[in-house]
This record gives structure tokens, sequence and C-alpha cells, in this order.
């Protein structure tokens, strides 16, 4: 199905079909992606600054193609840490740690959008506030 959304990099409308970047972002994001990959054939496990001063990436968008597994999926490191959000824990690539990220499938929410879990979030804030409201009557 087709939703009329704005990009979330430039806040164009477009017609989406699941993607939140515009067809011309995400072509200026795989360009960069290709620049990325590049320099680490060229230059394995160099740090995140040494890429961005290589491929002049900004560093945002390099974490960005780290959490996404982008660049481990090509078997490419980045010499530095990301952590999980879960449980804090240093990690190479992805979002979560290997024990976080089992717990997490396991869990129906680990699709949802960002947007969405601070929703549940709040909702469970409000969910709670709510019960000691009524404790206190
Ligand atoms: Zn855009
Ligand atoms: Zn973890």
């Amino acid at each position: 199905m087709m939703n009329l959304i704005n990009c979330k990099k430039c806040g164009k409308v477009f017609a989406s079909s699941g993607s939140k970047v515009c067809p011309a972002c995400s072509e200026e994001e795989e360009k960069k992606f290709q620049l990325v990959k590049q320099f680490l054939w060229d230059n394995p496990n160099s740090t995140i600054d040494e890429v961005v001063e290589g491929t002049a990436v900004d560093r945002e968008t390099i974490i960005k193609f780290m959490k996404e597994d982008r660049l481990a999926s090509h078997g490419l490191t980045i010499d530095f840490k990301l952590h999980c959000r879960r449980c804090g824990k240093e990690i190479d690539s992805g979002e979560y740690c290997a024990s976080c990220r089992n717990k997490v499938i396991s869990d129906l929410n680990a699709e949802e959008e960002e947007e969405d879990v601070e929703k549940d979030y709040e909702s469970g804030k409000m969910f709670l506030k709510d019960r000691i409201e009524r404790r206190k009557k």
C-alpha cells in the first residue's frame, strides 16, 4: 500500500511503500554507503574518525549503517563500539547485544517503530501513574 508521508530527511512529501526517506534521499544514502563500504574494503577496521575523514560521510550516517547491520552484513567492521539499546553493553553492530536480541525477538514489539516504542513507554507511564493515583484514594 502506498502512503503519502514526509521524508524523514528532507521533509518532502512522497509516496512511500514502507520506507521513511524519499527516493532522492535514499539514493543519497546509498551513495554514502558505497563510499563507506569501499573505504573499509581498503582500510579494514578503521576508526570511525578515519572513516569520516576518508569518505566525508557524516558520523551519524556511519553509525546508522552500523546499527542497521549493513556493514556487518558485508563483513566490514569499524573500530567503534555501539551500545545495546536494552542493557548498554558494548556491541559491534546492530541495536542489541546477543542476549538482549534473543529477548527482544521473542517480544512482539521488536519490529515496532521507535516512535511506537516511545508511545508504549508513555502509555505505560500513564498506566503506572493511574495506578498510583488510584491507590491513594
Ligand atoms: Zn528526502
Ligand atoms: Zn543487551
